[in-house]
């Protein structure tokens, strides 16, 4: 097995707060695993170090095997790393399609009248492609044109996801990608992250629905106070009783 992921000894600390403390996991190339535990435990934290936007305190995080600390949000995102945020974050005044073109190489430039003419045309078209496909992908394409604030909530949701496979990710980060939508629309955005899965999109997956990680993920990594509590393969690790207590013993 070859880890896409390697997290090792992680701290982020803000002032006082040991948000995350002392964290190591590895997530395999191919593999869907789950980031679990009760709220405030570290789980965001540990995915905004992993996409670069927070200050490692200590340790180290490599992804396919090069170290990245020490590199910017967007050079981790270059280099194949994408990610969706738990409230969403669609801008109101772009379209479906023109939001999920941020998301492909170059998107960001290319939606800026100032980029250079003579690259914008090629450029363009193929983030444009990248991002139909995606919003194909997410069961969206033919919202393309409408402005995302005319969605409902669950379609909001899944052109977040569009924006971040819009670039085609080797590593895809997921915050709660299912937060707030119908058991039927979750029992969907799970069969997308198998079929990712299928076509070799290595995923950590934070989400706080044990029966839809379980389902889905192939390893789970469970925090709790910015440390992990258990980890392995999901069935068992949620019977494990320090995650039975973290749950529901409070
Ligand atoms: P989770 O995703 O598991 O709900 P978070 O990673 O969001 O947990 O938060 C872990 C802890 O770190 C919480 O106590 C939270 O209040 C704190 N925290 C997160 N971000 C910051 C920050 N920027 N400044 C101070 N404390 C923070």
């Amino acid at each position: 097995m070859t880890p896409m992921l390697e997290v090792d000894d992680l701290k982020v600390h803000f002032g006082g707060v040991k948000a995350v403390d002392g964290v190591s996991f590895t997530v395999e190339q191919g593999s869907l695993c789950g980031l679990v535990g009760p709220n405030g435990s570290g789980k965001t934290t540990t995915i905004n170090a992993i996409s670069a936007l927070v200050h490692l305190t200590a340790g180290s995080i490599s992804v396919g095997g090069r170290v990245s600390s020490g590199r910017t949000a967007s050079v981790i995102a270059r280099s194949g790393v994408r990610r969706t945020f738990q409230a969403i974050r669609l801008l109101p005044d772009l379209t479906v399609l023109q939001n999920a073109m941020l998301g492909a190489d170059d998107g960001e430039k290319v939606l800026q009248p100032a980029f250079a003419p003579w690259r914008a045309a090629r450029a363009q078209r193929r983030a444009r492609e990248a991002a139909m496909t995606a919003l194909e992908r997410v069961g969206v394409a033919h919202l393309a044109s409408v402005r995302p604030t005319a969605l409902p909530y669950g379609h909001q949701r899944r052109v977040e996801i569009a924006r971040a496979l819009a670039g085609e990710p080797d590593l895809l980060l997921l915050d709660e990608p299912v937060a707030g939508m119908s058991p039927a629309e979750r029992i969907e955005i799970g069969e997308l992250l198998l079929s990712l899965k299928a076509d070799g999109t290595t995923q950590l997956l934070i989400e706080h629905d044990l029966g839809m990680v379980t389902r889905v993920c192939d390893f789970l990594v469970v925090m709790d106070f910015g440390k992990v509590i258990a980890s392995g393969d999901p069935v068992p690790t949620t019977r494990n009783e320090l995650v039975r207590e973290a749950y529901f013993g409070r």
